[in-house]
C-alpha cells in the first residue's frame, strides 16, 4: 500500500454546506504511514460522477478510502457505487440486519425499510463495526491487490472506525515506508522570508520535504523524511533540522504540536513563574492564543480609553502587584493607519521590559496580531532568562 485516492462522497461538501474534514484528516494520517496520498476529492451524490471518480482512483492508486454516502436515504449511495465498480450485487447480511434491528429495538423505534441497505455487503465486502452509528463501513477485497474502504461521514464515526479497525488492518498489508516528520513553529519572519532563508535546495528536495505554511499563530517550517540510500528516516531529518535551525532558528518558539500556551507555559513553569495579563483593546486575543492554564493566574481585558487604560508599564506593574503573579504583562493595540501599533511592557522578578511595534493591517486582524506579539514578547525573555540563569 504505498498510494491512496481519497473520495469524499455527498452534494453537502460540493455545495459548500459542510468543510470536507475527512479527508484532511485521512491524508494526514495517511502520509504519516508514508502513504503517498495521489489526490482528494469532493463528489456530490450522484452514481454516475461516483462511479467514474472510483474507475479512476483505481487505475491509479493502491488503497480508495471514501467517506459518506452510508446513510440510509436513497441519496446515500456509495455501496451501490461500489457494487457497480465490483460488479457484484448487494444483499442484507443476516448477521449485520440483526445488529441493525437490535439499535431500532433498544430505543423503542420502528425498524424502517430504508435502513436495510445499511445491513447490505457484497461478496468482496467486509463489515467494519461502527459502534457510534448505524451505517457500518465497508474493507473491500479485490483481486488486484488493491483494497477500498468505506467510511460514514460523520467525522465521530469515521474516525474511530479509521483509527481502531482500519489503520491496524492496513498495517497488516504492509503500508508505505515510514515517514519522521518534524514541524519548528517560527513568529516574527514572514513566510517569504522564511522561504528566501531557507533556499532552493532545501526547499526543492523530494527526501527530506521541507516545507513553508503559513498559519494563524506561526510560520511553520515542516520536514519530513523516509529512508534512502542506507540512511535512516531520523538521520536524514536531524541533518535537515540542524540545517533549517541554522537558517531560521532566532524565529524558532516552538515545536510538532506546540500551542503558544504550549510554548510559554514550558518557559513559566521551568522558572517557577506565574503570570497575570492585563489587555488594552486588543479584544482579548492574548488570553484567546494562550487559553487556560494554572500559571495564568488573572487574563484582563480592558477598553481604550477606559478608567483602567494607561501606559502599559504602569499597568504590568500594577497588576503585578494586585495579584501576586510574578509576572506582570500588558498589552496595549492601537490603530496606526492602516495597520495597528503595539504597545508591550512585562514586570517580572527581573525588572521591566518594555516596547513597541506595528503589527501589520488593523481591526480584528492587528488585534489578533497584537495577541501574538505579546506572547512572542514574553517568550523571548522567559527564554533569555531561562539561559541566563
Ligand atoms: P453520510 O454518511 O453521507 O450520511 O454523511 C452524514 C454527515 O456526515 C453529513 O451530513 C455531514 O455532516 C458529515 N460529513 C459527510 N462527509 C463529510 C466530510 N467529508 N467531512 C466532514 N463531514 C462530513
Ligand atoms: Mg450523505
Amino acid at each position: 500500500m504505498h498510494t491512496a485516492v481519497l473520495l469524499a462522497i455527498g452534494s453537502e461538501l460540493t455545495v459548500g454546506e459542510t468543510r470536507d474534514t475527512n479527508s484532511g484528516d485521512l491524508a494526514r494520517s495517511l502520509s504519516r504511514e508514508g502513504v503517498d496520498v495521489l489526490w482528494a476529492t469532493a463528489l456530490p451524490d450522484r452514481l454516475p460522477a461516483v462511479v467514474a471518480a472510483m474507475h479512476g482512483a483505481l487505475a491509479a492508486a493502491d488503497l480508495v478510502v471514501t467517506t459518506g454516502g452510508l446513510g440510509p436515504t436513497p441519496d446515500d449511495l456509495t455501496r451501490e457505487a461500489i457494487a457497480a465498480v465490483m460488479g457484484e450485487l448487494p444483499a442484507a447480511d443476516p448477521t449485520l440486519e440483526r445488529w441493525l434491528r437490535n439499535l431500532f429495538e433498544r430505543r423503542a423505534l420502528p425498524f424502517p425499510a430504508t435502513n436495510l441497505k445499511q445491513a447490505w455487503l457484497i461478496p468482496s465486502s467486509t463489515a467494519i463495526p461502527n459502534d457510534h452509528g448505524t451505517a457500518p463501513g465497508w474493507w473491500v477485497d479485490r483481486n488486484d491487490g488493491r483494497v477500498i474502504v468505506a467510511l460514514p461521514g460523520p467525522p465521530r464515526e469515521m474516525a474511530p472506525m479509521w483509527e481502531g479497525w482500519v489503520i491496524p488492518r492496513l498495517r497488516g498489508l504492509g503500508l508505505g515506508q515510514e515517514r519522521v516528520t518534524r514541524t519548528y513553529r517560527l513568529t516574527g519572519i514572514g513566510e517569504s522570508a522564511v522561504a528566501a532563508l531557507l533556499g532552493d535546495t532545501l526547499l526543492r528536495d523530494s527526501n527530506p520535504i521541507v516545507a513553508t505554511y503559513a498559519r494563524a499563530d506561526a510560520v511553520d517550517v515542516r520536514i519530513s523524511a523516509v529512508a534512502e540510500a542506507g540512511r535512516s528516516p531520523v538521520a536524514i531529518l536531524e541533518e535537515a533540522a540542524a540545517a533549517v535551525m541554522a537558517l531560521v532558528g532566532d524565529h524558532v518558539w516552538g515545536r510538532d504540536d506546540d500551542t503558544w500556551g504550549v510554548a510559554l507555559g514550558r518557559e513559566i513553569e521551568a522558572l517557577g513563574l506565574t503570570l497575570a495579563i492585563v489587555e488594552i483593546a486588543t479584544g482579548g486575543s492574548a488570553a484567546a492564543l494562550l487559553g487556560e492554564h494554572v500559571w495564568l493566574v488573572t487574563a484582563r481585558t480592558v477598553a481604550a480609553g477606559s478608567a483602567a487604560d494607561g501606559e502599559p508599564a504602569v499597568i504590568a506593574g500594577a497588576i503585578r502587584d494586585e495579584t501576586g503573579a510574578s509576572i506582570g504583562l500588558a498589552v496595549k493595540a492601537v490603530e496606526s493607519g492602516d495597520d495597528t501599533l503595539v504597545m508591550l511592557a512585562a514586570v517580572g522578578p527581573w525588572g521591566r521590559a518594555e516596547t513597541s511595534q506595528t503589527a501589520f493591517l488593523g481591526g480584528a486582524e492587528g488585534r489578533r496580531r497584537a495577541g501574538i506579539a505579546a506572547a512572542a514578547f514574553l517568550h523571548d525573555i522567559l527564554r533569555r532568562q531561562a539561559s541566563a540563569g
